[in-house]
């Protein structure tokens, strides 16, 4: 969350809320179940949640647009983050609300085309901040570098020929 606000900040982002949701488990904290394919992270029918609460928001405010940055790794393994998921999900929030039908509410994936690899490049070329972008599942105060989310981090900066500025070896050398 320190690094979300940070970012949000540095974007000049308008307003910065954030939407507590404590009774979403991951796949590995849900007893006896069984979502086959899909990794212990997998949280069932996430991102039907989370734009619903973008769309909310958009007709509360008055936008026209949600943006997610799902890139093709992740609708590779994650239905909720495919095409047809997100042609459905426009139509179905348009349906819902006279106010998103008038802004004609579209949903916006940015690096949907883009592996995980290439968005690291992108983001290394337009000068973001890599040191306050943050992919680990666990809540330390730093990165474990042995979840998932660690491990693919570590993966897509050394495939893509970039430094991390968080790794522990570039933390070594400042
Ligand atoms: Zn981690």
């Amino acid at each position: 969350m320190d690094c979300a606000r940070a970012l949000a900040a540095g974007a000049r982002v308008h307003e910065h809320r954030f939407v507590r949701l404590p009774d979403l488990r991951e796949a590995s904290d849900i007893p006896g179940a069984a979502f086959p394919g899909l990794p212990p992270t997998y949280i069932p029918l996430r991102n039907a949640i989370f734009y619903s609460f973008g769309a909310s928001y958009a007709e509360e405010i008055g936008a026209s647009a949600i943006a997610g940055g799902h890139n093709s790794d992740d609708a590779g393994v994650f239905e909720d983050v495919g095409p047809r998921f997100f042609s459905h999900l426009q139509k179905a929030l348009r349906s819902g609300s006279a106010g998103l039908r008038k802004s004609s509410l579209q949903i916006l994936r940015p690096l949907k085309r883009m592996n995980k690899v290439s968005v690291v490049r992108l983001a290394s070329s337009l000068g973001v901040p890599l040191e306050l972008t943050w992919s680990c599942h666990r809540d330390g105060r730093t990165h474990c570098w042995r979840c998932p989310g660690c491990a693919s981090r570590s993966h897509a900066f050394s495939e893509a020929g970039v430094e991390d500025p968080l790794s522990p070896a570039s933390r070594k050398i400042t």
